[in-house]
């Protein structure tokens, strides 16, 4: 797992007030429809009823984590077949491909910061996208150790939700484009996007879902989508205004008179009578 957020590859990141765009995006109920780990407690694992008894003993009596590894620790079956159940029962957001096509023509860098595990996360990316265009997705996630058909999850932060979204998501703001603050925008839909919903620039919440009532009972700012394509046009209005700002400014500066022979602008400046000599004055 890496913090590093790949670079833009020609140093021609798009800007919004001057600061290189950066999004990342939740991966279960958010790129995907359904949850890789519903799917698979409830076919292998404890099963439907009891996955959702652990679901709502959250915030109750377990952490999130505590259930989490009650769930994965019920599984029986091996990453393979687990790989194979998903390709078959996952929905990928329909406009998700042409949103990463977006990300690369505009060199924004796109990167999944998920709660949950590397080996499925990976392993559906390259199904439903294919090994190289799944190859350049930075994935910040927990890992797993998978023997044979027993898991167990290994948090990325000794923390209630196992992967604290706002701290890597602070990590990763001192780590990347060279010094500059990158505007951050997140994508999500759940409640382990709680924490990283504070500290985005940018907080986009799926319509209906938890994430949107936690911004709506919280006053946090955000914006409502119903698939990738909402986002994209989100984008796409910040980077033209931010151009149309830019041309504002050229054309501002290409207004003023400029000196003949050496091209500067000349200085434009304001005297009063008062810093005139009085032989000058009519
Ligand atoms: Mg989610």
């Amino acid at each position: 797992m890496s913090l590093q957020v790949p670079k833009p590859s020609n140093g021609n990141s798009k800007k919004h007030n001057n600061r290189p765009i950066a999004v990342f995006s939740d991966f279960d109920g958010t790129i995907f429809h359904q949850d890789t780990g519903h799917v698979l407690f409830d076919k292998y694992g404890c099963g439907q009823e009891k996955r959702e008894e652990l679901d709502g003993s959250i915030g109750d009596t377990r952490s999130f984590r505590e259930a989490s590894e009650l769930m994965w620790g019920s599984l029986t079956v091996s990453l393979d077949e687990a790989l194979e159940l998903l390709k078959k029962d996952l929905v990928l957001d329909d406009h998700f491909k042409p949103f990463l096509d977006f990300c690369d023509e505009q060199n924004i860098p796109f990167s999944v910061i998920s709660a949950g595990l590397q080996p499925l996360l990976r392993g559906a990316l390259d199904q439903f996208l294919g090994k190289e265009r799944s190859s350049k997705i930075n994935i910040v996630s927990n890992d797993a150790e998978i023997d044979g058909s027993n898991w167990k999850p290994l948090w990325r932060h000794d923390c209630e939700l196992g992967h604290d979204k706002a701290r890597s998501i602070n990590e990763m703001k001192e780590t990347v484009f060279d010094g500059a603050q990158p505007l951050t925008v997140f994508v999500g839909d759940g409640v382990s996007d709680l924490a990283a919903a504070n500290h985005a620039d940018i907080l986009f919440a799926r319509r209906g879902l938890k994430l949107e009532k936690y911004c709506i009972k919280n006053k946090i700012p955000y914006i409502p989508y119903d698939t990738f394509e909402d986002v994209q046009v989100e984008l796409e209005r910040m980077i033209n205004a931010q151009k149309e700002d830019e041309q504002d400014n050229r054309n501002a500066t290409a207004n003023i008179p400029k000196n003949p022979v050496s091209g500067r602008p000349i200085a434009l400046r304001t005297v009063s009578e008062n810093s005139v000599p009085n032989s000058v004055l009519i």
